[in-house]
C-alpha cells in the first residue's frame, strides 16, 4: 500500500461509517450495493456483508457496458445462488435500471404481503444505497431521481452528506453516509481499484501498473490485447508484462531521442485505452464456478 493510500485508509474512518451505516440502517427496507462489474471482487467493502446481513440486500452490477458480458452473466448466477437478486446496469446509458425497483419488490415481496395484510397500502420502500467511492453511487442517483441533488464526481472519495432521494411514487433511496472504503490493503484488490482508475495515479506508479495490468490481460485477455495493439505474431503468454509494454510502445512508434522505447506514454496509453474500455468488455475478476461444475 502507498503513503497516500495509507492516509486515507485509517481505521477511526471506517469505525465512523460503521456506525453512521448501522444507525441508518434502521431507517431502511433493504440494502442496494453497488458494485463495479469490471471488478466485482475488488469493488465491495470487506465489511459491508456484516453490516448489513439483517437487511434484505439486492447487487447492482453497474459499468456493464465496460464488463464481459458473459462474466456479468455468471457472477449475478452466483450471487442468485447465494439469495442476493442482481442486476447489471450501466449509468452512462440508463441500460438496465428498470430493473431496479421490481428488483426490490422481489427482495421485499414477502414484507410487502405483510404490509398490505396488515392493510399498509401506502408504506414507503425504504433503500439505502451503498459502495465504494467511484463505483457509480451518485450517477445511479441521479438517473434514479432524475436530476436531484447528488453530486457526480470524477475524484474518488468524494464525501456527500446524508441524503434521501424521492425515485418514484412510495420508494426513496438513502445515499451512503460516510464513505466506504475498499479493502487497500489487499495488494491485488489495490491493483485492480488502480487499473479501473477507482485510485488515482499519483499514488501509483505508472510503468509498474501498466505492466501489471498487462500480465493480468496476458493471462485472461490475451487476444483483445493483441488486437487492439497489432501483436498477432508474437506469443504474449512467455513475456512479461513490462516486456509487452515495450512490444505497445515499439508498435505504436513511441520513441525517444536514441530509439529508446518510451514506456512512459506506451503505460498512460495502455491505461487510458483499458479505462475508455477500447480493448473491448473486459472483466478482471472471474466469477467462481457453479457448485459441482
Ligand atoms: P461515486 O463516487 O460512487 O458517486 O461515483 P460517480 O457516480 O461519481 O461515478 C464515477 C465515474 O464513473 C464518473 O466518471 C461516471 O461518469 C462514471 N460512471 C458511472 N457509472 C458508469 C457506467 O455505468 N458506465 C461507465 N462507463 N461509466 C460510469
Amino acid at each position: 500500500m502507498s503513503e497516500a493510500q495509507s492516509i486515507q485508509w485509517f481505521p477511526g474512518h471506517m469505525t465512523r461509517t460503521k456506525r453512521q451505516i448501522e444507525k441508518s440502517l434502521k431507517l431502511v427496507d433493504a440494502v442496494a450495493e453497488i458494485i463495479d462489474a469490471r471488478i466485482p471482487v475488488s469493488s465491495r467493502n470487506p465489511v459491508l456483508d456484516k453490516l448489513i446481513q439483517s437487511k434484505p440486500r439486492v447487487i447492482l452490477m453497474n459499468k456493464c457496458d465496460m464488463a464481459d458480458p458473459a462474466q456479468t452473466a455468471r457472477w449475478i448466477a452466483y450471487y442468485k445462488a447465494q439469495g442476493i437478486p442482481a442486476i447489471a446496469i450501466d449509468c452512462k446509458t440508463n441500460k438496465g435500471l428498470n430493473g431496479f425497483i421490481p428488483l426490490v419488490k422481489e427482495v421485499l415481496k414477502d414484507r410487502i404481503a405483510a404490509w398490505q395484510a396488515k392493510g399498509m397500502v401506502c408504506r414507503q420502500i425504504r433503500v439505502m444505497v451503498v459502495g465504494i467511492p467511484n463505483v457509480g453511487k451518485s450517477s445511479l442517483i441521479n438517473r434514479l431521481s432524475k436530476g436531484g441533488k447528488a453530486n457526480v464526481e470524477d475524484r474518488p472519495g468524494v464525501t456527500r452528506s446524508n441524503q434521501w432521494f424521492s425515485i418514484a411514487k412510495g420508494f426513496e433511496l438513502l445515499d451512503t453516509p460516510g464513505v466506504l472504503w475498499p479493502k487497500f490493503e489487499d495488494k491485488e484488490v489495490g491493483e485492480h481499484l488502480a487499473f479501473t482508475g477507482a485510485v488515482k495515479d499519483e499514488v501509483v506508479d505508472t510503468e509498474h501498473l501498466a505492466s501489471r495490468l498487462l500480465e493480468v490481460l496476458r493471462d485472461r485477455y490475451a487476444d483483445a490485447v493483441k488486437q487492439r495493439y497489432k501483436l498477432g505474431d508474437i506469443d504474449l503468454s512467455e513475456l512479461k508484462g513490462y516486456e509487452i509494454l515495450e512490444w505497445i510502445g515499439k508498435k505504436r512508434g513511441m520513441l525517444i531521442s536514441g530509439g529508446e522505447i518510451d514506456t512512459e506514454r506506451a503505460s498512460i496509453a495502455v491505461l487510458d485505452e483499458f479505462r475508455g474500455a477500447k480493448m473491448g468488455r473486459i472483466t478482471l475478476e472471474a466469477a467462481p464456478a457453479p457448485a459441482g461444475k
